[in-house]
């Protein structure tokens, strides 16, 4: 079964997010279940099921400077993270870079 991805339906505003950040390209949202104090998503309008599957570089420049000026819209230190795949922990097959921040004194984790 294929249809819109729950991304471009959140793009398409059928269904409700909080949105922060968007332009012709990109849009970012604030994340429905962070895992730090700051938790956005930046999310490509152009579908492609998992980052490895943008081939032009143009492009995924965009993508990672975009998550760049959204990360500092909101933090002056921050993780940019990506999943890619069910083995990488991707839930939601729609490109996007994770960007956490917030922390006190960096995360908890060591990875
Ligand atoms: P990933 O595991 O990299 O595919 O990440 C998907 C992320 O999307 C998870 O961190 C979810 O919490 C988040 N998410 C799922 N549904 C929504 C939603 N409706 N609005 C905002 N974020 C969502």
């Amino acid at each position: 079964m294929s249809g819109p991805t729950l991304f471009e339906r959140i793009i398409a505003r059928e269904i409700p997010s909080d949105i922060v950040y968007e332009d012709a390209d990109f849009i970012a949202i604030k994340d429905i279940s962070p895992k730090a104090p700051i938790h956005l998503l930046v999310i490509p309008k152009k579908v492609t099921a998992r980052v490895d599957e943008i081939a032009e570089p143009l492009e995924m420049g965009q993508l990672w400077l975009t998550a760049v000026k959204v990360a500092r819209q909101h933090a002056q230190d921050y993780r940019l993270l990506v999943n890619c795949g069910q083995g990488g922990g991707q839930v939601v097959f729609h490109t996007h870079i994770h960007v956490l921040a917030g922390w006190e004194s960096g995360p908890d984790s060591d990875t």
